[in-house]
């Protein structure tokens, strides 16, 4: 099939996460331009549309394509440093011993290389659209933008904004090579806005990627962020409540809650995404509803870090919007989000302790619904829909693991992993076919990755990654 002209994936299950949530059995999909133009049987389709060109997929489940709310690009190269920290559980080890030395040592070729890695690991298990948190300054946002743009992806990019106070850079060691100066945070992010927002037929979204208005930077920044973001339409996204330590500062500061500091602020609001927010309690979860902040969850590095959970079920039933997110691969290793649809609800329901909860239909509705709210673009992707951008996934189900199926929703969920991802269309375009990328070059980036990494470490100062067995 050609990349942009139409064509039908028949004969599949499909999920459509439409408003009445159909199951299609036999259905398929007519894509033409951009978007999808029908919907349904597939005997019906094919007679609305004879002249498509057909593509047998049988034995495969259609859903909309995946959709990945908190990513860091720089940190594809660091795949489970996480675990070479000594005392695994001391968090500021792990950020200033490793991660940041490492970020800060890279250059404008490593943050698109970093990039590249991690986009073609998202795109080959079924990641459509992401949000990556906080490009930084060093990493070079155009490369970034371009590898966005070539590689057929969705992406929102938070463009850092920062401002940490120069005592504490003293306190921790900050390393000046990841440190920005506060007010050109803000003015190359509103130039990288007018430069690259709606660019590639609207993929790209430029957004404010604030760091954590904890003890690591001047409210006033923040608060300044949250007013231009307003006036201006713009979005942001920032870690937020995520530890006791974020409550305690708030405290300090004479707030009850992190929460309500970051509402007080201007940046819990409507146009947010929030992450982590392991550290919210009851009373937040009402401000997160009234605000109409969007929660980002990160369920297998929650895990892996011993946060504890994000108290996702009650978000939902408060009417929070959850959505999911693999996180940086520094800390869990992985950006199979497939794999965090599973982890979020294991992790709901042993807090719990009932299974009557976090049902596989409401996990797949944050995969996919939920994170297109938390884009802001709820009216374009995050189901099958005629009129909606032909963003969509299919899962090769002829497999063992897969196999027989009682409910599509639940084998998705419960069963799917990335590897399962057989095509991936993006904006009407094929992007992934037959588990093959089509638009990048993925034997030169995994290549040119393992030669990267110890460069990086090397110039950081961070010992090679060894796990703690002798290796001869
Ligand atoms: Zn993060």
């Amino acid at each position: 099939m050609s990349a942009h002209s139409g064509f039908i994936l028949a004969n599949a299950t499909l999920i459509t996460m439409d408003g009445g949530r159909r199951v299609i059995d036999d259905g398929a999909v007519a894509v033409i331009g951009d978007s999808i133009a029908a919907v349904g049987k597939t005997a019906d389709v094919l007679r609305q549309f004879p002249e498509l060109q057909v593509h047998d997929y049988s034995r495969h489940i259609i859903s909309p394509g995946l959709i990945d709310t908190h990513v860091h690009l720089s940190q594809a190269f660091f795949r489970g440093v996480g675990e070479r920290n000594e005392r695994s559980d001391n968090f500021h080890e792990w950020l200033y011993g490793l991660t940041l030395p490492m970020e800060g040592a890279m250059t404008p070729e490593d943050g698109a290389a970093s990039a590249s890695l991690c986009i073609l690991e998202m795109l080959k298990s079924g990641t459509t659209s992401f949000i990556e948190c906080m490009t930084s300054e060093n990493h070079g946002f155009d490369g970034i933008a371009e590898t966005c743009v070539n590689s057929g992806i969705r992406a929102a990019l938070g463009k850092v904004v920062m401002d940490v106070p120069a005592a504490y850079r003293d306190k921790v060691g900050w390393p000046m090579s990841a440190w920005f100066d506060p007010d050109r945070t803000i003015s190359d992010t509103l130039a990288a806005y007018k430069k690259w927002n709606g660019a590639a037929n609207g993929r790209i979204q430029v957004w404010f990627g604030c760091r954590t208005a904890d003890e690591t930077a001047n409210p006033d920044l923040y608060r300044n962020v949250a007013k231009i973001a307003k006036e201006r339409g713009m979005r942001l996204t920032i870690h937020h409540s995520e530890l006791e330590s974020d409550n305690a500062y708030a405290r300090r500061l004479g707030y009850r809650s992190h929460m309500e500091f970051g509402y007080d602020l201007g940046i819990v609001g409507p146009n947010a995404v929030l992450a982590h927010c392991t550290a919210a309690d009851e009373e937040d979860i009402k401000i997160l509803a009234k605000a109409g902040a969007s929660v980002s969850t990160n369920a297998a590095n929650n895990a892996v870090s011993a946060w504890g959970p994000t108290p996702v079920v009650n978000m939902l039933a408060e009417g929070v919007n959850v959505a999911l997110g693999c996180d940086g691969t520094a800390g869990d290793a992985n950006m199979d989000l497939l794999r965090d649809l599973r982890v979020v609800c294991h992790i709901a329901r042993t807090h719990a302790k009932t299974r009557n909860c976090l049902r596989a239909e409401t996990v797949l509705e944050m995969a996919t619904i939920h994170g297109a709210r938390a884009l802001g673009i709820a009216d374009q992707v995050g189901s099958l829909e005629v009129g909606k951008k032909a963003d969509l996934i299919t899962i090769d189900t002829d497999v063992p693991h897969l196999t027989p199926i009682w409910s599509p929703v639940a084998t998705m969920v419960f069963a799917a992993q990335g590897a399962d991802v057989d095509t991936v269309v993006i904006d009407g375009k094929i992007v992934v076919r037959n588990h093959e990328i089509l638009t990048m070059d993925e034997e030169a980036i995994v290549a040119d990755a393992r030669l990267r990494m110890p460069e990086i470490a090397r110039r950081a100062g961070v010992p090679a990654a060894r796990p703690r067995w002798p290796v001869l």
